[in-house]
């Protein structure tokens, strides 16, 4: 399973929009600013998942709707500028092919969640946590580091071989330990996000 950040390039601050294609072409995260001119060269978009509402991650789902109509899962679709189905933790999601499991994960803001496939061992945290044991600001509205801390530790036990943040670098290697590392610094000090 290939995945790119199409907004790696953006110039302008964004979140991550992690490209999956293979039967179908799915996004994590919309995006915004300046993503959207490389969103715009896909043909088509046939899905768009939200990792959570803020809005450097779901800023260009109008544009993504008006150009490609694609199906747009959320956690809350209330809380999104566009009509969506709702995902809890009893869906699945079917990304490319790919099952893909809903964890709901508050702390950073309340509708967050990560996907995780146990099939290929990789999961999108959206801004959960990051890199290098990073992990995500809590000093924003519904930002909460006890729940924070907690919803690291519905992930640390998965088994994930891979992770896609919604910020910074994909992590594919020693992201076991890296997770780990995020849940002990989140104990113990301020986000650098
Ligand atoms: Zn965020």
């Amino acid at each position: 399973m290939e995945i790119t950040n199409i907004s790696e390039e953006a110039e302008e601050f964004t979140g991550n929009v992690w490209l999956i294609e293979n039967d179908e072409t799915v996004l994590i995260d919309a995006g915004t600013g300046d993503s959207w001119e490389e969103i715009r060269k896909l043909e088509p978009v046939d899905k768009v998942v939200i990792t959570h509402s803020h809005y450097d991650h779901v800023d260009n789902l109008p544009k993504i709707v008006d150009k490609y109509g694609p199906k747009v899962y959320a956690y809350n679709p209330d809380n999104l500028p566009v009509d969506a189905e709702e995902l809890s933790e009893e869906n699945t999601v079917e990304i490319a092919g790919i099952e893909f499991e809903v964890i709901h994960t508050p702390g950073h803001k309340d509708d967050s969640i990560c996907l995780y496939s146990s099939e290929e061992k990789i999961l999108f945290t959206g801004d959960l946590l990051f890199p290098a044991g990073s992990f995500g600001r809590t000093d924003l509205e519904e930002g909460d580091r006890d729940l924070l801390i907690e919803s690291i530790e519905k992930i640390v036990e998965l088994g994930v071989d891979a992770f896609y943040p919604g910020h910074d670098n994909a992590v594919e290697k020693n992201a076991e330990e890296q997770i780990q590392e995020s849940l002990e610094n989140a104990r113990r000090r301020e986000s650098k996000y």
